[in-house]
């Protein structure tokens, strides 16, 4: 069902549409799509809105391929193969593969598409933690190295038994992504969607104002922000640690995972949001600079092309130096910073 409303608040996990700074703009929304263990909003405020029908179909697809937790799709396929052959996949998910395959490559490792079997140790809602040893048991089948991809042969390959894939840091990404794409081909010109932790901007407000997106505070709940981004046109992703996470012994446990550890990563960092024009890669990278903590998560940010706001553990709100002058501090507790070239 569709319906026309003003843009209105558009609350989400890890970014934010802020109310208040939304011009009255009037969109067309469609009813939020359940998919990938999220939900997807998406808003036309330019073109055709007969597009919006066409996204519970796609991401009814991309579910059945991507879920980790269905014993259907063909990420579970390859992952119950692992150790034994070669499975033949789509020429979508080998895609995919490979681009997962090349950020880990460009991240040094701290995104991982193979961390399933330490990932799976961990029940955010049951506050279940692992116990040492099981960590590091998993830890060898996750190296990255026990992915392989055939192109020619149309295969993915988990050369070790227990080994499993784990895209759940890039899949909604991903989703978001490819929704921008159907909008693009029907010829929408101002629309924005979003999964709550990443949300995709097509073009800018048909008032010619950019889309205003609100950056969470990690220690409010999911309507509160501290500093809101000024964007058009592009697609951005957030991973925090006030995602899945619990308390016990007085340590938070979260579920950004350190593959060098197995343990949740511990980087001064409370969030990040990645600012690109591929949402696979923005939500894969703002995994990896969680992980990776200031320096290096922005070096390795810009090496890729793109941008990133960091809300450090001492208060701080830290952007690469393509979002200066798009970011505003709403929150007198954090002072900006630009990092340098
Ligand atoms: P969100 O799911 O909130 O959007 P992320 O994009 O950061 O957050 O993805 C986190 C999910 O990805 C975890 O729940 C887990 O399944 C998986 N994961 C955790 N740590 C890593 C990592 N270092 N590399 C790749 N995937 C990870
Ligand atoms: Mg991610």
């Amino acid at each position: 069902m569709r319906r026309k409303r003003a843009a209105a608040a558009l609350l989400a996990a890890g970014l934010l549409l802020c109310a208040s700074c939304q011009a009255r703009e009037e969109a067309v929304s469609a009813a939020p799509v359940y998919s990938l263990a999220t939900v997807f909003t998406q808003e036309i405020y330019a073109g055709d809105a007969a597009v919006l029908e066409q996204t519970p179909a796609l991401l009814a697809a991309l579910d059945a391929k991507y879920n980790r937790f269905s014993q259907t799709s063909e990420l579970s396929a390859v992952n119950a193969a692992a150790g034994g052959a070669p499975v033949t996949v789509s020429e979508e998910m080998l895609g995919l593969l490979a681009r997962a395959q090349e950020y880990a490559e460009s991240t040094g490792g701290a995104f991982s598409p193979t961390l399933a079997p330490l990932t799976s140790l961990w029940d955010f809602e049951e506050k279940i933690c692992p116990a040492p040893a099981a960590v590091e048991a998993a830890l060898p089948q996750c190296d990255g190295s026990v992915l392989a991809l055939d192109a020619a042969a149309g295969t993915a390959f988990l050369s070790q038994a227990g080994a499993g894939l784990d895209l759940g840091a890039l899949v909604k990404g991903y989703a978001v992504e490819r929704i921008l794409e159907q909008y693009r081909v029907a010829g929408v010109t101002s629309a924005l969607v979003s999964c709550g932790s990443s949300i995709g901007l097509v073009g800018t407000k048909p008032s010619g104002a950019d889309f205003l997106i609100g950056v969470r505070d990690p220690d409010g709940g999911a309507g509160d922000f501290i500093a809101t981004l000024a964007l058009s046109d592009c697609l951005l992703s957030t991973s925090g640690d006030y995602e899945r996470q619990f308390e016990a012994d007085g340590v938070r446990y979260h579920h950004i995972l350190d593959p060098a550890t197995g343990w949740p990563a511990r980087s001064g960092l409370r969030a990040v949001t990645v600012v690109g024009q591929d949402g696979a890669a923005t939500d894969a990278f703002s995994t990896a600079a969680y992980v990776l903590g200031l320096t290096d998560g922005a070096a390795a940010v810009r090496a890729a092309g793109m941008e990133a706001v960091f809300v450090t553990e001492d208060g701080s709100i830290c952007v690469t130096p393509g979002l200066e002058g798009k970011i505003t501090v709403t929150d007198a507790r954090y002072t900006l910073r630009v990092l340098s070239e």
